[in-house]
């Protein structure tokens, strides 16, 4: 016992996840033949998928996930209210602001390009049967002016209420400035809100305690329902969508990083090692966002008004995965119909799915959402989504690890080009090792 203990976090989420993967697939096994296997439980029996797989897992993947959420709000306000008081200068902001979001769309862009033209030197739409009886129910696409109108809130804590980062995002800003100019007054209440930020941060530790246990559970339910025979059958695209995801987030990352800061992007890696197990469990940079933060922070050694701010703003507006699966899809859809696309088409994709990746929130599944929007413009058709819809689970797990890596290089970079970035927690490979001792540093 006490030698789980004292392992790394790292290395107890790690084990959760494969303990989950193991007993989920030994799960779908015994529930392949029978869907009522019973347990024998003294003068009861109990089905087994109720029990364990609707039952326990469930919950226990439930609370994890909500409990994450529930950090991510109070976690994003302080600590962004925080942050932007302690800018020296004000113009600061405005320069913060342009270049990560200038940063966000190029990575999104290079991202899509490099997926487009791995896509178009595989084919993996080709031969693919068209879909028969497949009715992708089409959600409507948020329109840009629509997304940036609706930053702005009329009420703060509704937006609070319903989580939603863009709003809370701006409202923290104003929120941060506005105490900074109010001298005394505002010193007494940034004082609170230092000690805000490290009593959350405390709860951030104590949840991660649990996190070697959430991760089983949601690893354990999804092995027991995930279709390896459909997975089996598209393994072209689903390929194809892994190769690009790794290209960008080991070759292009590193290069970017290389180039914008000098920084070894070996070691930006392995520390972000932490932070990708949590977005490949939880399939949501959102919910992630808790870690990704202290990651970039006391990892990673950017300073915290930088990285409040680049944090939830990529989390929300910075998705290079799944831009990275929308480039796939659309040519696959596009070999899968016969339909042809031309350089301008390929150019419209690129185009609306950077914009899209704006619009995409940081949960489950959205990316597809988006992805009727990308497939629209080129006039190619919606249902196409249906073919792909069984796989995108596991992808979507795998391109959230990238969205949340993304995040993370454009807040290096931003932070060294201000001269905000710690070398030294850089350089240091136990820096936060596990981000705990960093915590048990807080008592
Ligand atoms: N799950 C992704 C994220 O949270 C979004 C998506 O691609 O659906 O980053």
């Amino acid at each position: 016992m006490s030698k789980i203990s004292s392992m790394g976090l790292t290395t107890r989420i790690m084990i959760g996840m494969v303990l989950g993967i193991l007993v989920g697939s030994i799960f779908q096994d015994i529930l392949a033949g029978e869907d009522d296997y019973l347990i024998p439980l003294g003068l009861f029996s109990l089905p087994i998928k109720a029990f364990f797989v609707d039952g326990i897992f469930h919950i226990g993947g439930e609370i994890f996930i909500s409990s994450l959420k529930m950090l991510v709000v109070p976690l994003v306000f302080v600590s962004l209210v925080c942050g932007t008081c302690s800018l020296s200068d004000p113009k600061k902001l405005g320069r913060l602001g342009g270049k990560s979001i200038g940063l966000y769309l190029l990575t999104t862009a290079i991202a899509i390009t490099v997926a487009i033209s791995l896509a178009l030197l595989f084919s993996p739409g080709e031969g693919v049967p068209l879909p028969t009886n497949n009715v992708y129910d089409e959600k409507v696409a948020p329109s840009l002016a629509s997304v940036i109108i609706a930053m702005f809130p009329t009420n703060p804590f509704e937006a609070m209420a319903k989580g939603n980062m863009l709003q809370v995002i701006v409202f923290a800003l104003l929120f941060g400035v506005a105490m900074a100019l109010s001298g005394k007054a505002g010193n007494r209440v940034a004082t609170v809100f230092e000690d805000l930020n490290t009593v959350i941060l405390k709860l951030v530790t104590l949840l991660m305690n649990i996190a070697p246990y959430g991760v089983f559970f949601l690893m354990a339910k999804l092995f027991t329902t995930i279709d390896i025979d459909l997975i089996a059958k598209l393994a072209q695209y689903f390929l194809v969508v892994v190769a690009a995801l790794l290209i960008h987030a080991f070759i292009n990352y590193s290069v970017l990083l290389k180039i914008f800061t000098g920084l070894s992007p070996v070691k930006f890696l392995t520390k972000m090692k932490h932070a990708c197990l949590f977005g490949f469990s939880t399939s949501s940079s959102s919910a992630t966002m808790p870690i990704t933060l202290e990651t970039a922070t006391k990892k990673l050694g950017a300073s915290n008004s930088v990285a409040s701010f680049t944090i939830p703003l990529g989390a929300t507006i910075n998705m290079d995965g799944t831009a990275i699966m929308q480039g796939v899809a659309t040519v696959f859809i596009a070999q899968v119909y016969g339909i042809d696309l031309s350089v301008t088409d390929y150019l419209t994709v690129i185009l609306t799915a950077t914009l899209a990746s704006v619009g995409t929130a940081g949960v489950p599944g959205v990316g597809l959402i988006m992805l009727a929007m990308v497939l629209n413009q080129v006039g190619l058709p919606v249902e196409g989504i249906s073919i792909i819809i069984g796989v995108d689970r596991l992808l979507d797990m795998t391109r959230t690890a990238v969205n949340i890596t993304g995040d993370c290089m454009v807040t290096c970079v931003v932070a060294k080009s201000e001269g905000e970035l710690d070398e030294t927690v850089f350089n240091d490979p136990n820096a936060a090792k596990d981000l705990e001792d960093y915590h048990k540093s807080l008592d």
